[in-house]
């Protein structure tokens, strides 16, 4: 089932998660158990991420560094089919322009196609690490709005292929993300939401948020997008803070700011139990008050601990 429709027919706000792929060498296992874990609690879609390759130096025994690419976690597509047909559970894969050319990307939609995946996240990805600057591989997208207009034309039986014609329709649902505190290279508030706004016209249905801490700044967001003219439905992403490092950490990777009082609290704790309960009290908090002003649904960042997230959703739902 699409997330779009899903989303029309819910009578009560959603459940959902994002799941990321072992690193290479891992098994499926530790992730299928997360799933298990969290499915009793009715989650109406499970998001899988995508990691694109990244460049490593290794030390040869000459002294000299050997220049080696590694996707150190691949198998978006394997999984989201894995856990789609064992759950029985519309997996939304996400899909990233960074390492791929445009046909990879169409060849990617079409092994999505084929597993009966029709829900994807069209994503730009982050520049590799090392890198300041997100560059396109030659042949790859710049923006994540070029990938959601292929998938649209992709929905029209549109493929890259000109000489390829009575193509087969696709039947993606296509989501998008948004950055209630501004992604961090955009100029603006401003500008970002209108760039938003383009994924919206070239075929995004919704929008799922990076996490924040502060819910007036998903408000404000909101609020700003309708002014902008955006009507799709937007889905808040949140997550239980899991250790006193994520102080540091998470402002760093994803440019989001805490709130006073819930860095108070954390000074405060002195054992990993006590930061954990003040993660799972905030994370409810949050959640509690994003219901109440009648969200859609609630996307739980999981990064792989699915314990705290349980905690929060049997208390909130
Ligand atoms: P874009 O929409 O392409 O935007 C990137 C920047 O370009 C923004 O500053 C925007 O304002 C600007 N921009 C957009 N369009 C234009 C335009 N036409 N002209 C000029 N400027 C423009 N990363 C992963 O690698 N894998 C994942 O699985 C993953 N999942 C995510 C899930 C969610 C819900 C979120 C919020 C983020 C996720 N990310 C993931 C991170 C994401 O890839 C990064 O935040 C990335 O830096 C931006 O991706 P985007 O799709 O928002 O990019």
């Amino acid at each position: 089932m699409k997330v779009i429709d899903i989303l029309n027919q819910a009578k009560k706000p959603l459940f959902t998660f994002e799941l990321i792929p072992p690193l290479k060498g891992g098994n499926a296992e530790v992730l299928l158990d997360t799933v298990r874990s969290l499915s009793l609690f009715e989650p109406a879609y499970i998001n899988v991420t995508n990691h694109q390759a990244e460049v490593v130096y290794v030390e040869r025994p000459d002294g000299l560094l050997e220049r080696r690419t590694v996707r150190k976690r691949p198998g978006t597509i394997a999984l989201s089919g894995l856990i789609q047909h064992t759950f029985n559970i519309p997996v939304v894969a996400h899909l990233i322009c960074g390492g791929m050319r445009s046909e990879e990307i169409e060849d990617a939609l079409l092994e999505l196609n084929f597993l009966g995946i029709n829900n994807v996240l069209a994503l730009r990805g982050d520049p590799p690490h090392g890198q300041k600057r997100f560059v396109p591989i030659k042949g790859g997208h710049e923006y994540s709005s070029d990938m959601v207009t292929q998938i649209a034309s992709l929905n029209r039986g549109i493929y890259l292929d000109e000489s390829l014609v009575n193509g087969e329709k696709t039947n993606f649902c296509i989501g998008v993300a948004g950055y209630p505190e501004k992604h961090a290279e955009a100029a603006n508030r401003i500008s970002d939401i209108e760039h938003l706004k383009h994924k919206v016209a070239c075929g995004a249905q919704y929008i799922v948020t990076q996490m924040f801490f502060d819910n007036s700044v998903f408000y404000r967001f909101v609020q700003e997008c309708r002014q902008s003219g955006i009507t799709v439905p937007i889905i808040p992403g949140i997550k239980p803070i899991g250790s006193k490092r994520d102080l540091a950490t998470i402002p760093q990777t994803f440019h989001v700011d805490f709130p006073p009082e819930l860095v108070e609290l954390l000074e405060k704790t002195k054992k990993l139990s006590e930061v954990k309960e003040v993660g799972v009290y905030w994370c409810k908090k949050q959640a509690k008050d994003l219901i109440e002003h009648g969200v859609p649904g609630v996307h739980f960042y999981t990064l792989g601990k699915a314990e705290a997230v349980s905690q929060v959703v049997r208390d909130v739902y």
